[in-house]
């Protein structure tokens, strides 16, 4: 039955974290609820599965002669146009990219 099939579908796709209201980048609150809430969401693990699976299990830097494992699954933006968060409803191909953590590491100029 496709009712059946899509309410397992749907119940297959963990719900992402709330958001705190007035969340911003780079303070404190971020810098805490970042990782410890949002990172280790199950939301976060779907989607950044969904990632690696869609992208492939490998570095997407084409530069990338060494790769580092494992793979990153890099933001390439935290907000929409419109200021709203991302976080929560990426794109598994366009909001994200699979990189291995030496080239996230230099994304983010470490
Ligand atoms: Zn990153
Ligand atoms: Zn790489």
């Amino acid at each position: 039955m496709a009712t059946s099939w899509r309410y397992a579908f749907d119940m297959a796709i963990p719900k992402p974290p709330p958001i705190p209201p007035n969340l911003q980048r780079g303070t404190p609150e971020w810098n805490w609820w970042y990782p410890n809430v949002y990172r280790v969401s199950p939301w976060w693990g779907y989607i950044r599965r969904k990632a690696i699976d869609i992208q492939g299990n490998r570095c997407q830097n084409e530069d990338c002669e060494d790769p580092g494992y494992p793979m990153n699954v890099h933001h390439e933006r935290y907000v929409d146009a419109n200021g709203r968060w991302v976080l929560g409803r990426e794109h598994p191909m366009y909001d994200l990219t699979v990189l291995c953590r030496y080239c996230h590491a230099a994304e983010h100029g470490d």
